[in-house]
């Protein structure tokens, strides 16, 4: 798992192969992730494995794994994200040939030969990110944090507001 994946493939003849690659893609090279993340310091690890089935679908299938720093968006601090994807993609030359791939495949639409593997990477990686990622439990979410002490104080201040209604009554 110490390799660098190729910049290029060819995925066609990869899947005709029957390749198994394994190997490190810096998160640095994804540049559409890269918006997403508040650090590209750190390396995803990949499998991709290549094949022909049965019908005679040429595909890819592997996974994804690597932590991403992504920003909360209650509290707007950074929070890791534990990033496991996995993904079967069926290769096909142009959109119209979609309609024939079984449902057992998503569509990689292979534009051009050797195909540039991180766009195909970044594909999977930006489908499996949360719309609007936030830190689980309120220990590491500094916006929960901040709105239970302001509700633990709103209530403390109730009893005053209460007799002050009191007061104004009499
Ligand atoms: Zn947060």
């Amino acid at each position: 798992m110490k390799d660098h994946l190729p910049d290029r493939l060819d995925l066609y003849a990869a899947a005709e192969a029957g390749r198994v690659i394994r190997g490190r893609i810096p998160l640095a090279s994804l540049t559409r992730v890269i918006p997403l993340t508040s650090s590209v310091a750190s390396e995803l690890e990949v499998i991709l494995e290549f094949g022909r089935d049965q019908e005679g679908t040429r595909y890819l299938t592997g996974s994804i794994r690597g932590m991403l720093e992504l920003q909360c968006q209650r509290c707007l601090e950074s929070m890791d994200y534990p990033l496991n994807v996995k993904f079967r993609l069926g290769l096909v030359q142009n959109p119209d040939d979609v309609q024939y791939l079984t449902d057992r495949f998503e569509p990689l639409i292979v534009a051009a030969e050797p195909a540039l593997l991180a766009e195909v990477i970044s594909d999977e990686v930006l489908l499996a990110l949360p719309i609007a990622p936030l830190h689980e439990g309120m220990v590491n979410c500094r916006e929960v944090t901040a709105d239970y002490h302001a509700s633990a104080d709103a209530q403390r201040d109730n009893p005053f507001a209460v007799l002050e209604q009191l007061k104004q009554k009499q």
